[in-house]
């Protein structure tokens, strides 16, 4: 199912917004306009040919943050869980939802109990629409990884896309 009409631009269109008034610090070419609703964590999960799992993700592409707002990226089991044996999922998106559901950790759980990452992923999209009143500005993207090299992505809306590389494969895959 498609949910409502997305306002989280795609990379694409945020270049086509770049507003020549807000310089970056470098004060190269690169501009951004932080009226724009910006954000996105950058998550990664891998596995060597060992089966050994890990997963990183950047502190929080959130612009303009509250001071002291620790977002979800740096809470292990929010913006990010692994277990050697069970699988591995990271987030990006709204940080208080994620928090709010203890996210990463809820699919690693939910693979632990035997469900698919795509199984898992959906169930954690459900529990967000379950928790919150979702709105047009919401988003929350997630991948998850087992160590047997199953893996799935899924979003609250379109918008994210995940870089996918193994033997077979090197693409950008839109989610959703
Ligand atoms: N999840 C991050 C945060 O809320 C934001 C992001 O993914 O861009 O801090």
């Amino acid at each position: 199912e498609e949910g409502p009409e997305s306002r989280v631009q795609s990379p694409e269109s945020r270049s086509k917004t770049q507003d020549p008034g807000l310089k970056t610090q470098d004060s190269g070419p690169r501009t951004q306009d932080f009226r724009e609703p910006h954000h996105d964590t950058v998550g990664v999960l891998a596995l060597d040919a060992a089966g050994t799992l890990a997963g990183g993700c950047s502190t929080s592409g959130f612009p303009l943050k509250l001071p002291g707002r620790v977002g979800d990226s740096p809470i292990i089991g929010h913006g990010l869980y692994a277990h050697p044996q069970h699988g591995a999922a990271v987030a990006t998106g709204n940080g208080e939802l994620v928090m709010g559901t203890c996210l990463t950790f809820l699919a690693v759980e939910l693979m632990r109990q035997g469900r698919k990452p795509n199984e898992a992923l959906h169930a954690c999209m459900q529990r967000l629409e379950e928790s919150f009143r979702l709105e047009e500005h919401h988003q929350v993207g997630m991948i998850a990884l087992t160590p047997q090299g199953d893996w799935a992505q899924a979003s609250v809306r379109e918008g994210y896309r995940t870089a996918v590389r193994h033997a077979a494969c090197d693409d950008l895959i839109d989610a959703r």
